[in-house]
């Protein structure tokens, strides 16, 4: 029988539209209907399972699935072991401790001997002791930012992502304690089929994540200042330089960063280069 891999994703939450639009972006079809909690590629041997992000690290470990997309705030609570194939640069956040808004707040001793309320008690309880701070954890599974508020606990610890949710309940960011983005897992003991599998769709990953943090760019110049531009946007290889149609002027075609082209922008202009188009890239192989 031809292998297949069994890929865990979110079923619905923050990495569930990021984590699908991926796969599409890989070129992987698949029927995605309400409801559904597993379905089967049409064109890669690839099978999902729709999952809350709680259960992933654990089916990901137990090897019920074998690749899956979880935030690193969820894998590192959850303590299983896993392989992380590949940060996904979606999903970012961070945990952080908050108390109300009109505590005096110096550094993180003020924590010595209170309580806190969060849903990660492990990466909390890891931060605590690796501070020496002694503070009592209380475990809830959500809304957390209303603990302080209803006296259950004197701070929290808790996802921030702009912090309004924060500011609506009167608390306010004093320590960041852990970044996280979404990742990819997988078990540590895949077959030689499986990890022939997995490597193909870590070459399609790779190829979107490149094309995405990169632009085509097109440029007119007069042919005396190609040198310098050239210099400035060297390219894969090198650029492509085509005559236009009016003498001494010449199209550069040439791929770089988002950042490298504003980096280079003015220097580009005061060089001479006009008419200048950035066009964005599906996948790039290099
Ligand atoms: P589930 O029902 O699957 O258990 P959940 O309610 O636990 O979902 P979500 O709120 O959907 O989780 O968040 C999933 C993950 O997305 C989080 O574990 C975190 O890694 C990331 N995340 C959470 N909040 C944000 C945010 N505001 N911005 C960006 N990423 C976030
Ligand atoms: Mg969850």
């Amino acid at each position: 029988m031809n292998s297949i891999i069994r890929i865990a994703v979110q079923k619905s939450g923050r990495l569930s539209d990021d984590s699908l639009s991926l796969i599409k972006e890989c070129g992987i079809k698949f029927y995605n209907g309400t409801g559904k909690l597993k379905s089967t590629s049409t064109n890669f041997p690839i099978e999902f399972l729709f999952l809350r992000d709680d259960d992933i690290p654990g089916y990901v470990s137990d090897g019920v699935a074998d690749l899956g997309i979880v935030g690193e705030n969820e894998l590192v609570e959850k303590d299983r072991e896993v392989g992380i194939l590949k940060r996904l640069g979606f999903s970012k956040c961070r945990l952080s401790l908050a108390i109300p808004k009109g505590e005096h707040y110096e550094n993180v001793s003020y924590f010595e001997g209170k309580s806190l309320a969060t849903s990660y008690p492990k990466i909390l309880g890891d931060y605590l002791r690796s501070k020496n701070i002694n503070a009592e954890i209380h475990e809830i599974s959500g809304s957390v930012e209303i603990a302080p508020s209803i006296g259950l606990a004197e701070g929290i610890c808790d996802i921030v992502s702009s912090g309004s949710t924060l500011m609506m309940n009167g608390l306010k960011e004093v320590e960041e304690i852990f970044k996280s983005e979404a990742v990819l897992i997988a078990n540590k003991f895949l077959s030689e089929e499986k990890l022939a599998i997995v490597d193909k769709l870590l070459f399609r990953i790779n190829a979107v994540q490149k094309g995405k943090s990169n632009k085509y760019v097109l440029l007119n110049a007069p042919n005396e200042s190609l040198e310098k531009i050239i210099s400035l946007i060297p390219g894969m290889r090198s650029p492509t330089i085509l005559p236009l149609a009016q003498e001494g002027w010449s199209s550069v075609h040439s791929v770089l960063s988002e950042d490298q082209f504003w980096e280079n922008i003015e220097e580009l202009r005061a060089a001479g280069a006009e008419g200048i188009l950035v066009v964005p890239i599906e996948k790039m192989v290099i």
